[in-house]
């Protein structure tokens, strides 16, 4: 039987730019982990593709696959809920895959209690107020909408303790290959704790 793939998990406030460094490491070549596509009830934003950037469904599709027990996790997120759906990560698990979710740190946290032997790596901003000025530069919030996510930052931040790693996003390349340099080095550990 093949060896159970390894779950790597990749989590830090909104706005600390997950995403960028996520699509930065996925714009590579050989890296032998694939990539979960998580659910959504938010609105599409321009140039995200359904089935790509995100599974983008309604709160009542939502709700039915957290009833039916379709979710590793989930969190509600100014107003959305977002999760990983199970079967995908499951099934490529057993096939002795490594699988890589970027998701914000509540959810993470639920999956650091199911999955004890996973890889939490938490990538942070320089500051806190270089984040408030990257959510501005996206354009993308309203104000309030930007201080609900400033809030959220500041406890996400004091998260960082239940991680295995902290990654400082100071430039996007740089964070990616230090990510990338981490999961090397976990596949070849010996022990995990
Ligand atoms: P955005 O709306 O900017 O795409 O994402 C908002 C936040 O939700 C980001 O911090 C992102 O990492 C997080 N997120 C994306 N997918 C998931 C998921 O499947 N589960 C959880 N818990 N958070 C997610």
């Amino acid at each position: 039987m093949a060896k159970r793939g390894m779950l790597i998990v990749l989590s830090g406030p909104s706005g600390v730019g997950k995403g960028t460094v996520r699509k930065e490491i996925f714009s590579q070549e050989g890296n032998n982990f694939d990539y979960s596509i998580s659910m959504t009830t938010r609105q599409m934003r321009p140039g995200e593709v359904n089935g790509k950037d995100y599974y983008f469904v309604s709160k009542e599709e939502f709700e039915k696959e957290i009833a039916d027990g379709g979710m590793l996790e989930y969190a509600q997120y100014v107003d959305n809920y977002y999760g990983t759906p199970l079967k995908y990560v499951n099934e490529m698990l057993d096939a002795g895959k490594d699988v890589f979710l970027e998701i914000e740190v509540k959810g993470a946290m639920q999956v650091r209690e199911k999955v004890s032997d996973g890889l939490f790596i938490f990538l942070t901003p320089p500051d806190l107020m270089e984040l408030r000025q990257r959510i501005i530069n996206r354009g993308t919030d309203d104000l309030e909408t930007i201080d609900k996510r400033m809030e959220k930052a500041k406890d996400e931040i004091e998260m960082m303790q239940n991680y295995d790693y902290a990654v400082v996003n100071d430039e996007v390349t740089k964070a990616a290959e230090k990510i990338k340099t981490i999961i090397r080095a976990e596949r070849w550990r010996v022990k995990r704790f």
